[in-house]
């Protein structure tokens, strides 16, 4: 378990095709922050939650979990700890209970409950017979894209990461649901280190510290 803070040092990070898509950065999110990063489309955003997840190497520079650095890590017991969500919607045509459990497969039936009320699926799941066992298809299925999202939302949760990563992921989601989720968010505050990509300045509200991205830099950092 993580203990003090993730720190990025003069982190730059090029793609394999030459972009330079980060620039020097320097940035700290302390274990139990609920951190925002804020930037238009393009900024960096997306790079570095990939660094953060141990996904993207840096070019130069380093990336360091309670001053070790993040490669010292094993990937894949790194990534456990992780629940990660994006802006796509992943689902695949199983239960919905197997596809909320896909990463959980120790999870119980609690769990499983406190994932879909996260999520506000309690009433959604309810009104379906056979709920848990009810197939999805990714295309023409009954579910909405915000009900999709959600149920993306209570697959991560379910987890019980210590560190959650929304990209952009509440982007299908109408306003009531996501200041209801961001509320939920709150909540874990102190237990679990949150950190949320954004384009919309409306919820910046939610946050401890907002990090505003621009041009794969750092512009300004709101505490
Ligand atoms: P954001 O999430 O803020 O929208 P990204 O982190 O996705 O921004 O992208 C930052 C920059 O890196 C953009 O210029 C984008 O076009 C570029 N980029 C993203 N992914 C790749 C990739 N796989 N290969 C090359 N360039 C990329
Ligand atoms: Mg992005």
């Amino acid at each position: 378990k993580y203990k003090e803070n993730i720190k990025f040092k003069d982190v730059s990070f090029n793609y394999p095709n030459g972009k330079n898509a980060l620039k020097n950065i320097n940035l700290e999110i302390k274990t139990g922050e609920m951190v925002a990063l804020v930037g238009q489309s393009g900024s960096g955003k997306s790079t570095i939650l990939d660094m953060i997840a141990g996904l993207n190497t840096c070019s130069s520079g380093e990336i360091l979990i309670d001053n070790q650095s993040l490669y010292n890590f094993d990937k894949n017991s790194f990534l456990k700890k992780i629940g990660y969500v994006d802006s796509d919607i992943n689902l695949f045509p199983c239960s919905i209970k197997k596809n909320v459990m896909m990463f959980s497969p120790n999870a119980t039936e609690k769990n499983l409950l406190d994932a879909y009320s996260f999520s506000n699926l309690n009433k959604v799941i309810a009104d379906i017979e056979n709920s848990s066992e009810k197939i999805i298809n990714n295309r023409g299925s009954t579910f909405s894209s915000g009900q999709k999202q959600r149920l993306c939302i209570a697959r991560a949760l379910i987890k019980n990461p210590e560190i959650i990563i929304f990209d952009e992921a509440t982007n299908y989601l109408d306003d009531k649901n996501e200041i209801f989720i961001l509320e939920n968010l709150k909540k874990l505050k102190g237990e679990k280190t949150i950190i949320f990509a954004t384009h919309k300045k409306s919820i910046l509200k939610y946050f401890d510290k907002v990090l505003h991205i621009k041009n794969g830099e750092i512009s300004k950092i709101d505490i």
